[in-house]
């Protein structure tokens, strides 16, 4: 739920202060692979947020993935579902890995898990924002170009409907059918996030469609343009997607919130994902109805698992987005966004942030330095 509360007085709102204590219920789910070890930092920085301000935050674990169906025989238990429904966020680590990959499709950790969990709370929209750290900004592909400066942009992509949902749909030997459709109550609503989130932010709305081609789009276009008319103060403006992609890289300092659908946004997302470097630093949230989840954009990236090398900085940065959307606590996400700057402007590297590989410094310190410079800030 995006709750966009700024009453003065109101415990855990903007311009709240530090005057109330407040606990928040956080539902936390490692997961799988890198997972439980990459949670394990951010529950160490939320443990250093709360030291030092007013807040408390009651966390209570719960299984999923393949995990949850070594223990129980399904890899979404129907406890973990209680427990998500009954906490103020939920953060999640990562699910899946080799081992459950020749499951039946409704017991593997992704469909069974994390598709099941994300349809059961109807989560409907999904953040990503690529975050250029001036310290490691060689790491990304467009690194020898002077164009990287001033990146900041955020994409909110519609997760519950289009060509993923539509029917009909049917394949047979002769024929794959997929039907996109969108409807003007899901593209209102998803609109309505992305202005809110911009008004947080530079107050540039970029909506990409297909509306020359395509009726869904048509119809996404006008529902944008209609809803702009609630949020004055946010500049909008329309690109069709094919020349977003090339937008991405000839341009994305021109981006701030980039609006769009889940087909288009699968698509954009990832390519934004790349400019950043490493899937280690790419934070996510997904918005629901009552609840919102934060997790990192990668998986469980088991070809590093339990080796003590994995980046906790996309976990870490989930945790702050959890924040500053579910808990309207801005402050207490920049702070952790400041103490992972400096982490990193101090020559702090996990393994994937230093791939000539000379020395790094293990998941468990990266977190222990964060700890350390929001200690100081
Ligand atoms: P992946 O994101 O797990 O890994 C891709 C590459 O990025 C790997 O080399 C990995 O080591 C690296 N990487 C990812 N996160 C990192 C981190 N924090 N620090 C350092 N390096 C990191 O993608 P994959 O290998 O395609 O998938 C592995 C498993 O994860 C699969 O079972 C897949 O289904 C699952 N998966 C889960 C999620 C999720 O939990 N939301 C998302 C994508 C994939």
């Amino acid at each position: 739920m995006v709750e966009l509360c700024e009453k003065p007085g109101v415990p855990g709102c903007v311009g709240d202060g530090e005057k109330h204590m407040k606990t928040y219920t956080i539902a936390v789910l490692p997961g799988d692979g890198i997972g439980p070890e990459v949670m394990k930092e951010a529950l160490k920085v939320l443990q250093v947020i709360s030291q030092a301000h007013p807040v408390s935050f009651k966390t209570e674990e719960g299984w999923i993935g393949g995990a949850a169906y070594d223990r129980f025989g399904t890899p979404l238990p129907v406890e973990t579902l209680d427990l998500c429904r009954r906490s103020d966020a939920i953060l999640l680590g990562s699910i899946g890995g080799p081992k459950w990959d020749n499951l039946p499709t409704h017991l593997r950790p992704e469909l069974g898990g994390l598709l099941e969990l994300r349809k059961s709370l109807c989560l409907f929209a999904n953040l990503r924002p690529v975050i250029l750290f001036d310290s490691v900004k060689e790491l990304s592909p467009l690194a020898a170009s002077r164009i990287l400066k001033g990146v900041d942009l955020l994409t909110v992509r519609e997760l519950s409907s289009d060509v993923y949902f539509g029917e009909p749909r049917h394949l047979d030997d002769n024929e794959g059918v997929d039907t996109m459709r969108y409807r003007s109550h899901e593209v209102q609503r998803i609109s309505k996030v992305a202005f809110e989130i911009a008004q947080r932010r530079n107050k540039k709305v970029t909506s990409v469609d297909k509306s020359n081609v395509l009726c869904s789009s048509m119809l996404w276009r006008k529902v944008v343009t209609g809803t702009a008319k609630e949020y004055p103060g946010i500049a909008l403006n329309h690109m069709y997607v094919d020349n977003a992609a090339m937008q991405l890289i000839l341009n994305p300092g021109q981006f701030d919130v980039i609006l769009t659908s889940n087909l288009f946004g699968d698509i954009l997302s990832d390519e934004s994902a790349a400019l950043a470097g490493s899937l280690g630093m790419m934070p996510s949230a997904s918005f629901g109805l009552d609840i919102n989840l934060y997790e990192p954009a990668g998986g469980s990236a088991p070809d590093i698992a339990g080796k003590g090398t994995a980046n906790p900085i996309a976990q870490v940065l989930s945790a702050a987005m959890m924040l500053e959307y579910s808990f309207n606590r801005p402050d207490l996400g920049k702070a952790i966004y400041n103490a992972v700057e400096r982490a990193l402007n101090e020559g702090f590297r996990t393994r994937d942030l230093c791939p000539a590989a000379q020395s790094y410094v293990t998941t468990f310190e990266m977190g222990d330095a964060i700890c350390r410079f929001l200690n100081h800030t």
